[in-house]
């Protein structure tokens, strides 16, 4: 473990997060099996990261009750209202701190509410590569790097999807709507991180 990930999981227990450190993305699948008993109701918000570990095929694998909004028979309203009663809910992160902060930047939203409010437990898996220095390299992560990654992979006609770059749009595809920051928690071990050795998502 690198000095900057064992200051940023200091921090983040600061915080009153639970935080664990893992070398592989296998090794995070292990630990959500850990931290979250099968049958419970599981939600997650969109996530390249959650995909490319392999958690969105374990949570539809049947182990789970899972508040599944793109099932091809899902109604997606009913699921993304069910998430915010999920036992566990899971996202990742546009950046984290070395000083303990989750930074989230949502189109709708649900997913940062749910992260705020609602579900009993919250895990948020990331690679290392979503460490930044402070809060003004998060909000440079986001407008340079997750955002535009995602409005590409979403299809979405804004102007950062085509040039890289955040252009402070004013597009009716505009994904930057909600802005969001977890510092420190008043309920204890709700949110819990799980940082991956490895480069994951956007
Ligand atoms: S504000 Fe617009 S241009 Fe900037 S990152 Fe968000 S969607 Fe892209």
């Amino acid at each position: 473990m690198t000095e900057i990930v064992a200051r940023t999981i200091e921090k983040l227990q600061k915080n009153k997060m639970e935080a664990y450190y893992v070398e592989t993305a296998a090794e995070a699948l292990e630990k959500i099996k850990e931290l979250c008993p099968e049958g419970s109701l599981v939600a997650s918000g969109g996530s390249a990261t959650l995909a490319q570990i392999g958690a969105v095929d374990l949570f539809r694998s049947g182990k789970y009750d899972y508040a599944d909004r793109y099932a091809p028979d899902a109604n997606m309203a009913v699921e993304a209202r069910r998430a915010f009663n999920a036992d566990v809910y899971f996202l990742s992160a546009n950046a984290i701190t070395e000083n303990g902060e989750l930074y989230n930047v949502d189109g709708t939203g649900n997913r940062v509410a749910a992260l705020t409010f609602g579900p009993k437990s919250v895990i948020v898996v990331a690679g290392v590569n979503k460490i930044v220095p402070d809060m003004a390299a998060a909000v440079e992560r986001v407008e340079n790097i997750a955002a535009p990654l995602n409005a590409q992979r979403l299809n979405k006609k804004t102007p950062c999807a085509a040039t890289g770059k955040c252009h402070h749009c004013s597009s009716p595809d505009r994904i930057c709507c909600v802005y969001h920051t977890a510092a420190q928690q008043r309920e204890a071990g709700r949110i819990k991180v799980i940082l991956v050795n490895e480069s994951l998502g956007f």
